[in-house]
């Protein structure tokens, strides 16, 4: 989960990670408001949870009163990325003297937490690792949750000439690695991170990305949630007990399980098939849970087929047929389904199934292939 820039610099504050003075503003009067306090110039920032506001106009410093409020509906009227504007961070202006990156992230092939530093901050680091792969830093935490200072030490020293400016990276970076793990963070970045016109390094920007399956324990992160940034059919599916995640295929895909919802994708791709989403129905037998699967699906305009794969452990084979042809009476479906199931109630299931005139597969590379054929 992506939280707000504002949000994000003030979990850095609270952690004592400097940032300028500012607040976020809805109208030209509550900016107006935390500029007099903070001070001009200040920079006006779109909030956006897209990244390259500043290349879409989205960030503008100004130093008086009726640029502020000029620029403040400007920015307002922005669309960025298609999304529109609606809250603004007002802050201090900060006169930046050398722009770097520093960020904290996951490591997914080796396992394992990551710093990245840069001496080239500001531009998006993703170009300086195509153009200029050397000089990005990578500092591996191998394992541990905080800063081994002596291997570390070597790093600051090639970022940071000053010994002040060292010891001060070092005592910001494990804030930042504090933070990053106690709200359970894939990643806190700040970009630019900056040395100021006193000579002290700050962070004029911050994203803070946070492990969606952490959010039960961090209720206080979860609270942050941006609704406007969520695909409403995957919140549907939450509150209806079902894992969705949509995807760009056209195989609309209902499976029990995880692992099978997996595997069922893998086996769509393989046979020249495209998946429509990962959804699994759970472990649970329910038929309501078949029907509001089909609805979600259903609804994206894309899908083609549907493809039911069900290996009945706990769930019952003949709850999911309960389920299918529930829904067949309840909802047009007005696509090809192609059904695959084995294992508990299997039999029962299939008479269900085949007296309502559909028909059912047992092996899944059968299904698979059948319901990529309807797609083409
Ligand atoms: P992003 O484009 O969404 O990453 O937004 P940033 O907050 O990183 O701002 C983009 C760029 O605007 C930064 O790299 C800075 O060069 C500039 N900028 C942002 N805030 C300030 C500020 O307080 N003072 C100055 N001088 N420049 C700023
Ligand atoms: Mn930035």
């Amino acid at each position: 989960m992506k939280i707000h820039e504002y949000q994000a610099r003030n979990l850095f504050a609270q952690y004592g990670i400097p940032v300028a003075a500012g607040d976020v503003a809805q109208t030209p009067e509550e900016a107006l408001s935390i500029a007099r306090k903070a001070g001009l110039p200040v920079v006006v920032k779109a909030q956006v949870l897209v990244g390259g506001r500043g290349k879409a106009g989205g960030v503008k410093v100004v130093d008086n009163e009726a640029d502020l409020v000029s620029e403040f509906n400007r920015i307002k009227q922005l669309n960025i990325k298609g999304y529109t504007v609606e809250r603004l961070l007002i802050a201090k202006a900060v006169d930046i003297r050398k722009e770097y990156y520093l960020a904290v992230t996951i490591d997914n092939i080796k396992g394992d937490v990551v710093v990245i530093a840069c001496a080239d901050g500001g531009v998006e680091i993703e170009e300086t690792a195509k153009t200029h792969p050397e000089r990005i830093i990578k500092f591996y935490m191998q394992g541990a949750k905080e800063l081994d200072e002596a291997r570390w030490a070597p790093v600051a020293a090639q970022l940071f000439d000053d010994l002040r400016l060292r010891k001060s990276v070092t005592a910001i970076l494990q804030k930042l690695l504090k933070l990053f793990f106690e709200k359970d963070c894939s990643l806190a970045e700040i970009n630019p991170f900056v040395i100021n016109g006193e000579g002290n390094l700050m962070a004029v920007d911050a994203k803070v990305i946070i492990d969606d399956n952490a959010l039960d324990r961090q209720p206080e992160a979860a609270a942050l949630r941006d609704m406007k940034y969520e695909d409403p059919d995957e919140l549907e599916a939450k509150t209806k007990g079902l894992s969705f995640v949509k995807l760009e295929g056209n195989v609309g895909c209902i499976v029990n399980g995880a692992g099978l919802a997996m595997g069922t994708m893998d086996g769509v791709n393989l046979l020249g098939g495209r998946p429509a989403n990962f959804l699994d129905v759970g472990g649970s037998s329910n038929p309501e849970k078949v029907l509001n699967a089909l609805k979600i699906i259903l609804r994206n305009k894309d899908v083609k087929v549907i493809l039911i794969n069900i290996f009945g452990g706990i769930t019952r084979c003949d709850d999911i047929a309960n389920g299918i042809l529930t829904a067949l009476k309840q909802i047009q479906i007005h696509v090809p389904m192609v059904i695959r199931l084995t294992g508990t109630n299997e039999k029962e299931a299939k008479e269900l199934l085949t007296s309502a005139g559909l028909r059912t597969f047992s092996s899944m590379r059968q299904a698979v292939t059948e319901a990529v054929k309807a797609t083409k």
